[in-house]
């Protein structure tokens, strides 16, 4: 079955939104080539160039300033049916596993 992973990001000015993340690859592995990605409370217009693949290929940017969003704009990451949203502070190992920077 497909997992559904979520991204939530928070904005400098306070504003926050998500990335879902639909993925095929079984839990454990990080496979991204088959994943989906949708993106919510955000726009696409961001400046993003770096070495994650998500954030380069979507380009998030916030939608009330503009601002663009990368990986340290994530405030927290969850996983549909498994767990609650998970501090990405209090579970590095977690985070870095969702999050290449
Ligand atoms: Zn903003």
């Amino acid at each position: 079955m497909e997992r559904r992973i979520i991204f939530y990001l928070q904005c400098a000015c306070g504003s926050r939104g998500s990335i879902v993340e639909f993925c095929a690859a079984p839990a454990g592995a990080m496979d991204r080539q088959h994943s989906r990605f949708l993106l919510r409370g955000l726009s696409q217009g961001g400046e993003y160039c770096g070495e994650n693949e998500v954030f380069a290929r979507l380009k998030p940017a916030c939608q009330k300033c503009g601002q663009t969003m990368g990986p340290a704009s994530i405030v927290g990451v969850s996983e549909l049916g498994q767990t609650a949203v998970i501090a990405p502070r209090a579970h590095r190992a977690i985070h870095d596993a969702y999050v290449q920077r």
